[in-house]
């Protein structure tokens, strides 16, 4: 009997898949058996996975790296819509345009690969589609209302995706990571007056008390994406260090 966790003989493609979050996943992905294909701005990625330089912003990039991807791996089995930017500040510091380049990328870039992908996950035996949101999409966080409403919508999509294509068998779940040391977040920090205790402010609005490590997100969207999670759609897992789901007070 092969292992729950086993993905060997499945296709996978990341977006994001250069850096943090969508690394770790593809990393995990292939050392549990899956080929996998990442589909980032910057396409240089470790063996062996496979990186294909698209902008997820553009619609006819985003369709010839999905069928470039599915030619490659032999078609396309798993979907993790991960590619995303943020952006910080209240409803009065987000000119438009910010908010369009925002919703390109958060929202249609999730609607775009995932429509290029659907003729070649309807060919599949477990087909699956993860979106990584965040614990912003469901607490208010301050000073992102921009970033927050990608997320909000990034999780209603999956939900309403989730319940147009279950009859065909397709999974779509989403996971909501809170905040996770990535490369991101080192940009993030590298901008604040005082990086230690911005980095320990972070680490305090999580109840563990630390930063989501990238591997455990990956682990989460590694089970959503897998047989393993057969039964499971239109749903959202939380890896926030308890910060959606506990009421404690502030360490
Ligand atoms: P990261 O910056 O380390 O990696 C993001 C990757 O996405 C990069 O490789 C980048 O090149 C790629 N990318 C950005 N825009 C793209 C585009 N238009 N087309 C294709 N690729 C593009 O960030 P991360 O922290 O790993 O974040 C990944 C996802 O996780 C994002 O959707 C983010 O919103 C979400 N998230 C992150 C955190 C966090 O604290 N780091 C928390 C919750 C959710």
């Amino acid at each position: 009997m092969t292992h729950p966790d086993d993905l060997s003989g499945l296709s996978a493609l990341v977006t994001g898949g250069a850096s943090g979050i969508g690394l770790a996943t593809a990393t995990l992905f292939a050392a549990r058996g899956a080929r996998v294909a990442c589909l980032d701005l910057v396409p240089e990625v470790p063996e062996p996975l496979l990186g294909i330089r698209a902008d997820v912003a553009d619609d006819a990039s985003v369709r010839a790296a999905v069928d470039r991807a599915a030619a490659e791996l032999g078609g396309l089995d798993i979907v993790v819509n991960n590619a995303g930017i943020g952006a910080q500040g209240t409803i009065e510091d987000n000119p438009d345009d910010e908010w369009r380049r925002l919703y390109e990328v958060n929202v249609l870039g999730v609607v775009r690969t995932t429509r290029a992908a659907l003729p070649h996950l309807r060919r599949s035996a477990h087909p699956a589609v993860v979106n990584t949101c965040s614990v912003a999409a469901t607490d208010g966080l301050p000073a992102r209302a921009l970033y927050s409403a990608t997320k909000g919508a990034v999780l209603a999509l999956t939900r309403a995706t989730a319940a147009d294509l279950v009859a065909e068998g397709i999974r779509v779940n989403c996971v909501n990571p809170g905040t996770v040391d990535t490369p991101w977040v080192g940009r993030l920090l590298a901008t604040a007056e005082d990086p230690a205790a911005e980095r320990a402010a972070l680490e305090a609005r999580q109840p563990t008390g630390r930063l989501v490590t990238p591997e455990e997100v990956a682990a989460a969207i590694a089970y959503l994406a897998g047989p393993a999670a057969g039964a499971t759609t239109g749903t959202a897992l939380a890896v926030d260090g308890g910060m959606a789901g506990l009421r404690t007070r502030p360490r």
